[in-house]
């Protein structure tokens, strides 16, 4: 079957979908890390974001969150509903890592005084620049309305989340989240889009603070894919057929 290609992404592919209003995404093995400038391939990678994605996005929808996910196709691909980005990522923090540390001289894994929620205005060419509420709602990219329910709807997430991965043995430490508009009957809902996987959280062992994340591939420490498989064994998604069966099928054009 040859579908038209939306649109090709640093770690996923979009499709347009077998009915009006979804697309296709398929999860590419892909790594990218600190604006493009580091390039890899984690073997495995998009089999196992594609299932820790769904379950994620499911247990999300369970507690009310709309999302817009549909339903898993196969290994790499699912079935979303088509929106409309909203062009910031939503970045939720409990503990300092990362770019945070940086910014504010704080030694990874200091836990902060409460969740930090921060906005970033998606633009590659501009590097992702954090913004604050006033750039985002003086361009545009977002209403105080809006924005107020994506910063509470983080919130719950965040919390949901955290609970979620500490029952399996993980701290969330960060995470990224993007958000769409979908229009039904004149209305427009919010929905949580994208996806929620080891690409774009970072996750830390309880007991031992072991790094179960990008970080792995970005800093350069070994056993990338074996962390993405740990999560998946623990969230009790990793496909049966295990790290063998991780081909799927063909990106089409
Ligand atoms: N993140 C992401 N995509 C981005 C930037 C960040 O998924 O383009 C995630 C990242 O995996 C981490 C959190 O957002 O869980 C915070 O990332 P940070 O700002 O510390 O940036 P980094 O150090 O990853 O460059």
């Amino acid at each position: 079957m040859r579908r038209k290609r939306i649109y090709e992404g640093k770690a996923k592919v979009l499709f347009e979908g077998p009915e009006p209003g979804t697309i296709v995404q398929y999860f590419k093995d892909d790594a990218t890390a600190f604006n493009n400038q580091k390039q890899g391939v984690i073997t495995g990678k998009g089999v196992l974001n594609n299932r820790i994605s769904e379950y994620l996005m499911l247990r999300l929808a369970e507690i009310g969150i709309p999302t817009h996910f549909v339903r898993r196709l196969n290994m790499r691909e699912q079935l979303v509903r088509e929106v409309e980005i909203i062009p910031l990522e939503l970045v939720v923090r409990n503990v300092a890592a990362g770019s945070f540390c940086k910014r504010f001289g704080m030694e990874e894994g200091a836990t902060l005084p409460r969740s930090i929620v921060e906005y970033y205005f998606k633009n590659d060419e501009l590097g992702d620049p954090l913004v604050s509420e006033e750039h985002i709602t003086a361009f545009g990219w977002s209403n105080p309305r809006e924005l107020d329910e994506i910063f509470q709807l983080g919130l719950r997430i965040n919390d949901f989340l955290c609970g979620l991965f500490l029952g399996v043995g993980l701290r969330l430490i960060d995470f990224k989240l993007e958000f769409g508009r979908l229009w039904e009957n004149e209305e427009m809902q919010l929905v949580l889009a994208d996806e929620i996987s080891p690409d774009s959280c970072r996750l830390w062992d309880v007991e031992t603070n072991e790094k179960l994340d990008k970080d792995r591939f970005r800093r350069d420490l070994g056993g990338v894919e074996e962390a993405y498989q740990e999560v998946a064994r623990r969230l009790g998604v990793l496909p049966e057929a295990g790290p063998i069966d991780i081909k799927g099928p063909k990106v089409l054009q």
